[in-house]
């Protein structure tokens, strides 16, 4: 009796160890489930870039407001977000936690707007003028010339057109300036760009016509007596002539007419003592048998294609109006010399002040026909010297007014 009962006990024995084991199993089984569901539902967080501020306009993803989901992750990857209305907006951001659950979680973001309302200044009007016969050599046409964008505190925003137009063809355009803020926002203001072809004052032959024409800029060109005047001031270059027999005094003497004289005796006596002993006219009027020499000594020396670079052909040299004169030296070499270069400098700086031009500036024989001539200066009058002076950058009389510089036969 005593053996089953030993196996008796040790059977409940058995049976009790297993049903221990079992519950501790089933312990262990049960808390790795709960902590599994409580690390599965730990609550989601949204952890943020601390950026919540941006510029309309400006391309601002989610991923900007948003660095990452604490305990889950976005549920829509990252996205661009809507920044074309300006205000604050509570931005909903779907999550989920690691169940998969989705959840929206909210973030307050702002869309703001600096002030931009600059003023453009600028032509409500344009004009463009094509004249006849003279397509091959247009006159530039830049549509922002003195056109400019600034707010009340003074600050400068870029200009641009819109708008579609045909310098070769005859119509009204309506083109649009556009200031930008740098940021997507924009001013706008019209205009309306007039092209209008006008006749030529030349000939088939190349010579002037009496009458009067208008420039491709829109200034009135007047020719009378076979002398062009544009807004009043003679123009002499290799489309314009004076015509033969002509005399800038009109009795054949040779002199600078009284108003560049006395100019030129003002800027002389004005400037200061180491320049006024090299101040000189080296080379003042001459009349068309003068020049007929001289240009045909230079095509002589240098080639006639080289020549008419520097050298005016006759009834074409604005040394024939007595409003021009080379001045101290007419020399390229001794021009970058001293002491005629100090002269040169000088004269650059200040002839404007005494109604002198530079007329034919450095990198500007596109236009005027002629390479640079520091020494070369033509008699304005103040006002337009001022305006043509230009602070340091020089503008030709050719493209402020719109005439060429080209011979016409
Ligand atoms: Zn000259």
């Amino acid at each position: 009796m005593a053996a089953p009962k030993r196996k008796a006990s040790r059977n409940a024995r058995e049976r009790r160890k297993k049903q221990v084991a079992g519950g501790l199993i089933l312990a262990v089984v049960l808390a790795i489930t709960l902590g599994m569901i409580l690390y599965l539902n730990q609550p989601v967080r949204l952890e943020l870039t601390g950026e919540n501020r941006f510029h309309v306009g400006d391309k601002v993803m989610l991923s900007d407001v948003v660095k990452g989901v604490l305990n889950g992750s976005l549920a829509t990857g990252d996205i661009q977000l809507d920044s074309s209305k300006e205000g604050t907006q509570d931005l909903t951001v779907t999550v989920k936690n690691r169940m998969g659950r989705e959840m929206d979680e909210t973030v307050q973001i702002t869309f703001w707007q600096e002030d931009f309302n600059p003023v453009i200044t600028a032509p409500d009007t344009l004009s463009y003028f094509i004249i006849e016969g003279q397509s091959e050599k247009k006159a530039a046409f830049d549509p922002l010339k003195d056109v400019s964008a600034t707010d009340e505190k003074g600050k400068s925003y870029p200009v641009t057109v819109r708008g579609k137009y045909d310098l070769t063809k005859e119509g009204e355009y309506k083109i649009t300036y556009v200031a930008a803020s740098g940021d997507g926002q924009t001013v706008t203001k019209d205009a309306v760009l007039t092209v209008t072809v006008v006749r030529s004052p030349f000939d088939e032959k190349g010579e002037m016509m009496d009458g009067t024409y208008k420039t491709a800029k829109g200034f009135d060109l007047i020719i009378k007596g076979g002398i062009a005047y544009v807004d009043g001031y003679m123009i002499v270059n290799k489309s314009y002539t004076v015509p033969n027999g002509f005399s800038s005094t009109g009795d054949g003497t040779r002199s600078l007419t009284p108003e560049t004289e006395a100019a030129w005796k003002k800027m002389h006596d004005a400037a200061p003592a180491e320049i006024r002993g090299n101040l000189t006219i080296r080379s003042g009027v001459r009349n068309i048998a003068d020049q007929t020499v001289i240009f045909n000594n230079y095509v002589r020396e240098n080639g006639l294609e080289e020549a008419l670079t520097f050298s005016a052909r006759p009834r074409h040299s604005e040394h024939h109006t007595g409003l021009a004169m080379d001045i101290t030296t007419s020399s390229t070499e001794l021009a970058s010399q001293q002491p005629a270069k100090a002269v040169m400098d000088w004269l650059n700086e200040n002839a404007w002040q005494y109604g002198f031009i530079l007329r034919y500036p450095e990198g500007k024989a596109d236009e005027t026909g002629y390479i640079f001539e520091p020494w070369h200066y033509r008699y304005v009058g103040e006002e337009l010297a001022k305006t043509l002076y230009n602070n340091g950058d020089w503008i030709t009389m050719e493209d402020y007014f719109g005439v060429d510089s080209a011979y016409k036969n």
